[in-house]
């Protein structure tokens, strides 16, 4: 049995982790502020012996002896992260920080969760993990991309200086059950949005374009780069087909059998036009790529909302 840190423990992508830890006999600790986390996305756990949470905010210091940490908190939809983004800051930036340290007193692993958009509106596609971004330093999802950055250059930091056993992991587009309903990442507005027969509002004329992946898919990949010795990363980790956003809606539409009208919204500064993960390296040193395709991914996440959103 580990001893494991889960930061953010208590969000989307956290309660699925814990879930995933808590099964293979594991001792994890939820650490979370409940900022866009909520405890309904782990009270199932919480009669696990093994499991404990805590209510911490990582802009602070806590302290545990763990083997190992994964350090996922920070808000990640773009509403979430632009309502204080000075906060934001502080939290990727201290949070490493403070997980660092703690990673170096208790001679702990420690996993980053990073993301595209360190390669910002990228000019590189498919994005390789080798290409330096195209991020704007003072626009309005600076807060974000520019902390993710800091957070990974102190990670490597930390490493070359104090030898902390490190793994970095870039993800893409992430959707499944326990999003928000009101995140307001595009994947949970659509199906919320097509199951309540409201419009479903495209940013812009809808043809950017993401890569989706279901968080089982992205879970078994975070477990195995923390559990493969020997490589570090950053390793990015995602689903390689790529849909433009108009695409996705009509793609909901049709799995919700909705009569959902489209109307467009100005697009926001400084969204992405495209963006495709290049998993090879996933592949070569984790044996990893995903396997459960958008359809079959949307059907589950719609099941999810129509029992959420009904009570
Ligand atoms: P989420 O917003 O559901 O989860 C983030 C969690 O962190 C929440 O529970 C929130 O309450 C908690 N949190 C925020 N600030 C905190 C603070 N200062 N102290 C303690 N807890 C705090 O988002 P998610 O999709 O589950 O994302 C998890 C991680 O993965 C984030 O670090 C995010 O940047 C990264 N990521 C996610 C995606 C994606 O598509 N879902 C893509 C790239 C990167
Ligand atoms: N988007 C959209 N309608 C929405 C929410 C988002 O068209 O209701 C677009 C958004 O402008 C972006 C894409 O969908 O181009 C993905 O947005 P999301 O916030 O999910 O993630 P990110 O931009 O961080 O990849």
């Amino acid at each position: 049995m580990k001893r494991i840190l889960v930061t953010g423990g208590a969000g989307f992508i956290g309660s699925h982790l814990c879930e995933r830890l808590l099964s293979e006999g594991n001792d994890v600790i939820c650490v979370d502020n409940y900022f866009t986390g909520s405890k309904d996305n782990i009270r199932h756990l919480l009669n696990n012996h093994n499991f404990e949470l805590v209510r911490h905010d990582v802009t602070s210091p806590y302290s545990a002896e763990v083997d190992e940490i994964y350090n996922l908190a920070c808000p990640a939809s773009p509403p979430y992260y632009q309502y204080n983004p000075i906060k934001t800051m502080k939290t990727s930036i201290y949070g490493a920080m403070n997980t660092l340290g703690l990673a170096k007193r208790v001679k702990a692993k420690i996993l980053q969760a990073s993301t595209s958009e360190v390669y910002g509106d990228p000019a590189v596609h498919p994005q390789v993990e080798s290409y330096w971004g195209n991020v704007n330093p003072i626009g309005i999802r600076s807060c974000y991309d520019e902390g993710k950055r800091v957070a990974e250059t102190l990670f490597f930091d930390y490493h070359r200086m104090n030898k902390v056993d490190i793994r970095v992991m870039r993800i893409f587009n992430t959707y499944g059950p326990r999003m928000h309903p009101n995140d307001g990442r595009v994947v949970s507005n659509f199906i919320v949005q097509a199951l309540r027969g409201d419009n479903i509002t495209l940013d812009g004329d809808g043809s950017q374009t993401r890569s989706f992946c279901y968080v089982d898919d992205l879970i078994e990949g975070m477990v195995r780069l923390m559990n493969t010795e020997n490589f570090i990363g950053p390793v990015n980790i995602g689903n390689p087909s790529e849909f433009t956003i108009k695409q996705l809606a009509e793609k909901v539409i049709s799995l919700t059998n909705s009569m959902s009208k489209l109307i467009t919204n100005p697009l926001p500064s400084d969204d992405p036009r495209q963006r495709q993960p290049d998993i090879s390296l996933a592949f070569e040193k984790l044996g990893w790529k995903p396997k459960i395709s958008l359809d079959e991914g949307l059907k589950r996440t719609i099941d999810y909302f129509k029992k959420d959103i009904e009570c």
